[in-house]
Parts: structure tokens; sequence; C-alpha cells
């Protein structure tokens, strides 16, 4: 298998994945709605030493959510954040899998916050279904089966 890559949208920062993703999913919280404008956020934890960038440079923000510091990595031109960080997160990054070059091999291993999923959504009964956060324990297990 080769190994992920992908980038902003403006091409400048580019990585490349050389580990196995820790956990996917999509969550369908209030904070990723406004995070990612859009009806839900995707989430592929990684640890840190599994990706590296091939090009450019991310400039990073950091803002408080909920009480909690939160890096925002992003490219300077585009704006666009590829990947998000915490010191309350420990030694993995937040990548955000719609900026891979190819997002068909992501699927998530579970929907979280779906009591707040807007009403035309149906996620199916694949993959187990939270209505609030689990453990973070609970959504690795899961990244392992
Ligand atoms: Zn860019
Ligand atoms: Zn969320």
């Amino acid at each position: 298998m080769t190994s992920p890559t992908g980038g902003c949208h403006c091409r400048k920062v580019r990585y490349i994945i050389n580990g196995n993703p820790l956990v996917c999913y999509a969550c369908h919280c209030t904070d990723c709605q406004s995070f990612s404008g859009s009806a839900f956020g995707l989430s592929m934890i990684l640890q840190q030493p599994d990706i590296e960038l091939t090009s450019g440079m991310l400039s990073i923000n950091e803002y408080e959510l909920n009480g909690k510091t939160r890096q925002r990595h992003h490219c300077a031109d585009c704006g666009i954040a590829v990947w998000l960080s915490s010191p309350s997160f420990g030694p993995i990054v937040v990548l955000k899998p719609g900026t891979l070059d190819d997002t068909s091999s992501f699927k998530p291993d579970a929907h979280v916050w779906y009591r707040s999923a807007q009403p035309w959504i149906d996620v199916g009964s694949d993959v187990p279904v939270y209505q609030e956060q689990p453990e973070i324990s609970e959504l690795l297990a899961l990244g392992r089966r």
C-alpha cells in the first residue's frame, strides 16, 4: 500500500502519512459544524510522528474552545486547516481527511454527537453511532478492530 498524501486547498502545503490512523470518525456536534462550515466534521487521529510535511509550511493559530487550547495548523495562503492539535490531546494530530488526495480510503469508524446531526442526515448502521461524545478509549478501540 502506498502512503496516503494530501495537502491544503492551494497545494502549497503537502503532507504524507507514514502510519495507520488510530481511529477515524465523523462528528456531528455544533462546534464541528461551525468549524467546518458544513454539516459535520471528519477527523482522522494520527500519531504525530506518522505524518510529515513534504512541501510548504503550516502556520499555527491558537484559540480556546470549551476551556481547552486548540492549535489550528493551516496554510497561510489559502487558510485551510490541515490538522489540529492540542496540549490536552497529547502527541497526536487530528487530521482533516477531506484534505487527502484520495478521500475514498477514508471511512469513519464511528459517528459521534449524532443528536446534533442535521435532520436530513442518515448514516445507516454500518458503524457505531453515539448520541454524544464517547470516551476516547472507546473510539480508539474501534480503530483497532
Ligand atoms: Zn494553501
Ligand atoms: Zn465535533
